[in-house]
């Protein structure tokens, strides 16, 4: 037990090490290729000690390891985990518990019935949605699109569990034409194929149009229909006017779900909410934690208003559950079988931050998106994006410019951020999503993208 306690400790005391060093170490790793040769070697054929195991590992990997967890990383949409929430997910790997259901970890499962009726405060979902602990937006995607799916041909008199979708009902999908990738992605897996999409074309900063929503609607073909909504463009930030897409989607009897990875989030401050005003109206939502609210990699959250669609499409014994007054719970709302006990990250990152921190932190990103946008349009860059929530994109000029700057930026370090394609052109993409991110940081970041791009 002594080497057990050894062992743990040194993880433990290397992991805070790292997370010391974070404010001040390059975001980016230099030398990518020595890295997949430090992993190599012949498969072992003998045991190796567990001790010299991890110093192995600490070796290999810390040259290679991405500062993603700091301040000054605003590629993609990336937070950093909290601390208290990153202890309680070492905790879920050390008890090694199965949150299967509550048989196999009472204490999972009840964290998550304690953490996912938080969430719903926080988000202002309806209480009595079920939560699935999923592993990320993806994953929620498809469970929000399976429980759609379920009950649009449901509705049809066709019981697609059962039967599947040969001879079933076509399903039209309706969705934003700037819609994130994922949703294609489920929409493969669950075989309703890209094809089913109906593309709303998307309005100046990237939400959809509503006018242009009544128009995909009326054009039919009428029959199950699921619209997709989206809170949050992950270019623009930009929200759709959830309130008035779903009474206009519901009067034409769809399904709504809202992908709200990151900008979900806007709900759980008084200064964005109405950026997602009618939220509570959807009939599934899809968010993240290991995104904006700095929860460990994989969090995230499929909320469905119908506890027993939900269920329906994704439980491992829905045959059971669906009508038997048997609450789904763990397993049956989630894609996995059996899984990682992800409730106690997400409980204690929300005990951690409480109602006014996580607020805090929404609203400190937005100021810090802003700071970024004023800093680099006084700069002399162009901003391209209405600056709504935490993203910002930035052209330095024609397209190879532009991604010529983003290459210097990634290898010099101070920070990192990413580059996209919106509306046909390359453009830096900054996205402010961690919570301990600073004026400073943002200073100094403007400061070495301008002498960069220069
Ligand atoms: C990030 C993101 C996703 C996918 O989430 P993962 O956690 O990467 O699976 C889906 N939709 C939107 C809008 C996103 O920003």
């Amino acid at each position: 037990m002594e080497d057990l306690t050894h062992l743990f400790r040194l993880a433990a005391d290397h992991a805070a090490d790292y997370r010391r060093s974070l404010p001040d170490r390059p975001v980016a790793p230099p030398d990518q290729a020595a890295l997949a040769r430090a992993f190599s070697g012949p498969l072992p054929a003998t045991p190796t000690p567990p001790q010299q195991v991890v110093a192995d590992l600490l070796a290999a990997a810390e040259p290679g390891l991405v500062a993603s967890a700091g301040p000054r990383y605003f590629g993609f949409v990336v937070g950093g985990a909290l601390p208290a929430a990153t202890a309680a997910d070492m905790l879920a790997v050390g008890w090694d518990q199965l949150a299967f259901n509550a048989v196999t970890s009472p204490a999972a499962i009840a964290a998550e019935a304690t953490a996912g009726a938080w969430l719903k405060e926080l988000l202002d979902i309806p209480t009595t949605a079920s939560v699935g602990f999923v592993t990320g937006g993806q994953a929620a995607n498809t469970a929000g699109l399976a429980a759609a799916r379920h009950q649009v041909l449901a509705d049809a008199g066709w019981d697609v569990e059962r039967r599947g979708l040969i001879g079933a009902p076509p399903v039209r999908v309706i969705a934003g034409a700037e819609r994130h990738a994922t949703i294609d992605r489920s929409l493969r897996l669950l075989g309703l194929g890209v094809d089913a999409v109906r593309p709303v074309p998307a309005g100046p900063n990237g939400a959809i149009d509503p006018g242009a929503l009544r128009d995909v609607l009326r054009a039919g073909p009428v029959g199950p229909t699921i619209v997709c909504l989206q809170a949050g463009n992950v270019n623009t930030g930009a929200c759709d006017e959830l309130r008035e897409a779903c009474e206009l989607a519901h009067r034409h009897g769809a399904w709504v779900h809202v992908d709200g990875a990151f900008g979900l989030w806007a709900a759980a401050s008084p200064t964005t909410r109405h950026l997602v005003d009618g939220l509570e109206l959807a009939d599934s939502w899809a968010c993240d934690g290991h995104k904006w609210l700095n929860l460990p990699y994989d969090t995230a959250f499929a909320f469905c208003a119908r506890p027993d669609s939900h269920a329906a499409a994704m439980s491992l014994s829905a045959a059971y559950l669906v009508g038997s007054g048997g609450v789904p719970a763990g397993a049956d709302l989630t894609a996995e079988s059996s899984r990682r006990a992800r409730g106690f990250a997400v409980w204690a990152g929300l005990r951690e931050l409480g109602r006014d921190g996580l607020a805090a932190v929404v609203d400190r990103c937005c100021a810090l998106a802003r700071r970024f946008a004023d800093g680099l349009t006084a700069a002399g860059f162009e901003v391209a994006n209405e600056v709504v929530l935490n993203q910002v994109l930035v052209g330095f000029g024609d397209d190879a410019r532009t991604d010529r700057v983003v290459a210097a930026v990634q290898a010099d370090g101070t920070c990192w951020a990413g580059g996209t394609t919106w509306r046909g052109r390359r453009l830096m993409r900054i996205s402010v999503s961690n919570a301990t991110t600073t004026e400073a940081d943002v200073d100094r970041s403007i400061a070495a993208i301008t002498r960069l791009a220069a």
